[in-house]
């Protein structure tokens, strides 16, 4: 499959961090607009370049791409913008369908409230949707090492109905488990937005098992380490366990982003990445980008590298992305039209 056919197919994406999408000229031309100087070059491509080599850096220079592209999102003006530049980018890849996830409290160092946040995005959603047609919602994302999570739900729940669509919970997993949580969970929950937390991309099973039985987690973010919990015989899997035997039965989603696990070494390589023994086996797997920026990746690319590894075909890739609009959080009208008219024609699916 040649790249310009893979990115001409219909695409489906649930997992893709606002604050890690950036261009890299917005980032540099917001920077100018807010007055922050504490980027590490003022020279585009050089700046680039940076964000590039931060790929394979270390930990620490991948969380200070996030502290720089926060910082330049401090106005309703610029979350706008980043909003709408990240629709229109991802409709030029072909995605058809996108929850874009950002963390409202992480904006709100110059004035702006949560809900100012919110509203911003969803109106740069608004002007990507009426220019590509690009379907768009958002995920209202706490940090599991802070303590505002609760917040963050009540700041999301007037925008119910209105573009934001589910609850997550991001950061560091190991020491800060998820059902620390539980109040603002169980708020979510109980005005009807989705809980998608990530879990399982670099602690054990046990994180996986608290997110889904304690915190009532309808999807994973990643979840990859559930492999942990099954057998290999050669490179398909032969026995489930019982948290896994669960996830696979139960169609828990896993929003799979491959580029994003190898970067942060869950994984050593691609070949080692266990996207497609979990997709034979029977899990809904979807395949996600996580943070275009720094991981310099498009979903045209995700679609690529697990075509190429994993031997997928085209109608491998049409299942994969008519699961993902399955699991979406967004009105079911608007998925299902998307899987009739739009994904099923283009992939050939019966
Ligand atoms: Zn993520």
């Amino acid at each position: 499959m040649d790249r310009s056919t893979l990115r001409a197919l219909p695409k489906a994406l649930l997992h893709d961090h606002l604050d890690g999408g950036l261009r890299p000229r917005t980032v540099l031309e917001l920077a100018h607009e807010v007055g922050y100087d504490g980027l590490p070059t003022e020279d585009l491509d050089e700046l680039e370049a940076w964000f590039v080599q931060g790929r394979s850096g270390s930990l620490e220079r991948y969380l200070e791409a996030f502290r720089h592209t926060v910082a330049v999102m401090q106005t309703p003006d610029a979350v706008r913008r980043v909003a709408y530049e990240a629709g229109v980018d991802l409709a030029a890849d072909g995605v058809v369908y996108a929850e874009i996830r950002f963390g409202p409290s992480l904006l709100t160092e110059r004035g702006m409230t949560r809900e100012d946040a919110i509203e911003a995005t969803l109106d740069g959603f608004a002007a990507a949707t009426a220019e590509t047609g690009i379907a768009l919602y958002a995920i209202a994302t706490a940090l599991r090492h802070q303590t505002d999570s609760r917040a963050v739900v009540d700041a999301a729940i007037p925008f119910l109905g209105r573009g934001v669509v589910a609850f997550d919970l991001a950061g560091p997993e190991a020491g800060f488990p998820a059902d620390d949580h539980l109040p603002a969970c169980l708020a979510a929950r109980d005005v009807g937005l989705g809980i998608t937390l990530h879990a399982g991309e670099a602690d054990d099973l046990r994180s996986i098992w608290r997110a889904l039985a304690l915190c009532g987690s309808q999807r994973i973010g990643h979840g990859v380490r559930i492999v942990d919990d099954t057998e290999f015989d050669g490179s398909a899997i032969s026995g489930l366990g019982a948290l896994a035997t669960r996830v696979r039965d139960h169609r828990i989603p896993l929003e799979v982003c491959i580029t994003s696990n190898i970067q942060t070494g869950a994984f050593p390589d691609a070949a080692r990445h266990p996207l497609g023994a979990l997709y034979r086996a029977g899990f809904v797997t979807t395949l996600n980008t996580d943070n275009r920026l720094m991981s310099g990746v498009g979903m045209t690319d995700e679609f690529a590298l697990a075509a190429e590894t994993f031997d997928l075909t085209v109608q491998d890739l049409g299942r994969i992305t008519e699961m993902t609009l399955r699991a979406g959080f967004g009105p079911w009208p608007v998925r299902r039209r998307l899987i009739d008219d739009v994904v099923r024609p283009a992939y050939e699916l019966v």
